[in-house]
């Protein structure tokens, strides 16, 4: 881990995280540290900290709109998705240094525990006994004996549904579920599902702190939705922030946040629903000249 040489002189770096937790137990699951250790995350922040500048993305959204020099080596903290170690675990450690941070929040999530197909995948394979897998669209059967065919085969998933809109990933899900013989699991109280609770959210949004946004309601790839879907959901991931929090965000992300997954159309329909503010998922650094809806990450692993 370096993440102080990614800072830049007059640019801006935005770290992306989803998690943090207090131990790591797992065999297969977070192989792609996608859940930070709780030491490592405080190190981390310490590093960046003492090398360079804190910014919230209400100041990077104010600095953008008067053409105002970000102060040297700025950077700013932001977590998708919405899992509850953010408010457990994170949100303390921020407090503590007194760095901000954004929570992008993906709305059926926090609605309903949910979680995304590749999460409800990984916890099947965590637990199932060897199998052989097979799916039509595949070439031959695939056993999972170890960890390691275990990781190997989530990571071709991975690649391979995040880009074919052929694929159903709830079907995806069904299938290798009953292939392993476990029952299908929609949520979980495992510190890597656990989702924020509507009232953890108000907290969140209540401390000067932290700034709560838009993460789409279901984490689809908006760019794979027909107008009339998008429009819903963006709509209802707005609406439910509201009506469940009180907020009215203006900051948004975009779920897997690649550059198949927005578009124009997409930001149009963004800020109609007055978001002004979303960064993507493309590694890289930004300067002033780089767009709001065009902001790149560092993912932080
Ligand atoms: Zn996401």
């Amino acid at each position: 881990m370096n993440y102080r040489d990614r800072l830049t002189e007059t640019g801006l770096a935005i770290f992306l995280l989803h998690g943090v937790i207090e131990e790591s137990r797992y065999a297969v699951r977070n192989y792609t540290r996608k859940h930070l250790p709780k030491d490592y995350f405080r190190r981390f922040l310490l590093d960046v900290r003492e090398a360079g500048h804190p910014l919230s993305m209400d100041d990077v959204v104010r600095h953008h709109r008067e053409r105002r020099p970000f102060p040297p080596r700025s950077f700013a903290v932001t977590f998708d998705d919405g899992f509850e170690n953010n408010f457990s675990v994170a949100a303390p450690v921020l407090e503590e240094l007194e760095i901000p941070a954004t929570f992008y929040l993906t709305t059926r999530f926090i609605d309903e525990n949910g979680m995304s197909w590749i999460d409800r995948i990984e916890y099947c394979l965590e637990r199932a006994p060897a199998a052989r897998l097979s799916f039509s669209w595949d070439a031959g059967p695939r056993t999972l004996r170890t960890a390691d065919d275990r990781i190997k085969f989530l990571e071709y998933l991975r690649s391979r549904v995040k880009q074919d809109n052929s694929i159903d990933p709830d079907g995806l899900v069904s299938s290798v579920f009953q292939q392993c013989g476990l029952d299908e699991v929609t949520s979980s109280g495992d510190p890597l599902d656990l989702k924020m609770s509507w009232a953890q959210v108000k907290k969140m949004a209540a401390s000067g702190l932290f700034t709560i946004g838009g993460h789409s309601h279901r984490h689809v790839n908006l760019c794979f939705l027909a107008p009339d879907e998008l429009e819903r959901e963006i709509a209802v991931s707005i609406r439910l922030l509201k009506e469940k929090a009180g907020i009215r965000p203006w900051h948004y992300s975009y779920p897997e946040g690649l550059e198949y997954c927005y578009s124009d159309n997409v930001i149009k329909v963004l800020r109609k629903h007055g978001i002004v503010c979303s960064p993507t998922a493309i590694d890289g650094t930004n300067d002033l000249d780089t767009g709001l809806f065009h902001l790149k990450r560092i993912m932080v692993t």
